[in-house]
């Protein structure tokens, strides 16, 4: 009944098969193909392999892009955790080893500066003025130790403000101080972001580049399969409806 159909003879161990049994060398894809070479190197793209002998050699492909795409997300993932894991820095609480490390001398001149700079000291300042004024211009309480133009007053005052400049820049530098140690600890967590975010990459890449594609070959291939399947059952049904006539024929 079938004689007619083109035949061709499986080259792993030459029995005859139907074309829709098997696939020529030439319609395999080149890895599929190479696969088959490399088994039969005197294969060419016109021979023919029989689908039970070619299911090895998808089985074997399906197998190989699967442990390749695994081993390269295992390789990315220990870089990954090695990343997150490496101490080599550590971030510095400036609040705390700034305070530690004070002395009392950096610890007053904090204090002065921080007074020196407010209100209340201006208010002060501007009440003990005016009364050395008032008691000294107007002789409010009958004594006058520094008389007009104040001379004495002025001293003072030339004094105070001479001894007031370098505790200011004293305090000054130990806000640079801070300020360095605030960079310091900010290019490391960013050296470590970058590092972790390029690792990110890597595997996104590796996701969209070799995964992704490899999940559709192997669908591809099931499409194959199961094409072929339904090429073997509407040959099976064919043949029990001739059956079936034959056997109403008699
Ligand atoms: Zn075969």
């Amino acid at each position: 009944m079938s004689d007619e159909r083109m035949t061709a003879n499986c080259l792993v161990d030459g029995d005859t098969f139907f074309l829709d049994e098997g696939m020529y060398l030439s319609e395999l894809s080149t890895t599929m193909r190479n696969r088959v070479k490399n088994d039969y190197p005197k294969a060419k793209v016109t021979d023919f392999i029989c689908n039970r002998h070619l299911l090895k050699y998808r089985l074997a492909n399906v197998d190989a892009m699967i442990n390749a795409d695994l081993k390269q997300s295992q390789k990315i993932n220990r870089k990954l955790t090695r990343a997150l894991q490496s101490d080599d820095y550590e971030i510095t609480d400036v609040n705390e080893s700034l305070s530690n490390s004070l002395t009392t001398g950096q610890k007053v001149s904090d204090a002065v500066a921080h007074f020196g700079g407010s209100w209340g000291f201006i208010f002060i300042f501007a009440m003990v003025l005016l009364t050395w004024m008032l008691v000294n211009g107007l002789q409010v309480l009958g004594i006058h130790f520094d008389p007009y133009p104040y001379i004495l007053l002025n001293l003072c005052l030339s004094c105070i403000s001479a001894l007031q400049a370098p505790i200011i820049m004293m305090s000054q530098n130990r806000s640079a101080d801070r300020d360095r140690m605030d960079a310091e600890n900010d290019y490391h967590v960013n050296q470590k972001s970058e590092h972790e975010l390029r690792i990110l990459h890597a595997k996104l890449d590796h996701l969209t580049q070799n995964q992704i594609p490899h999940t559709l070959e192997i669908e591809r291939m099931q499409i194959e399969i199961l094409g072929e399947i339904r090429g073997e059952l509407n040959e099976l049904r064919d043949r029990q409806e001739k059956m079936a006539e034959r056997g109403s024929e008699k």
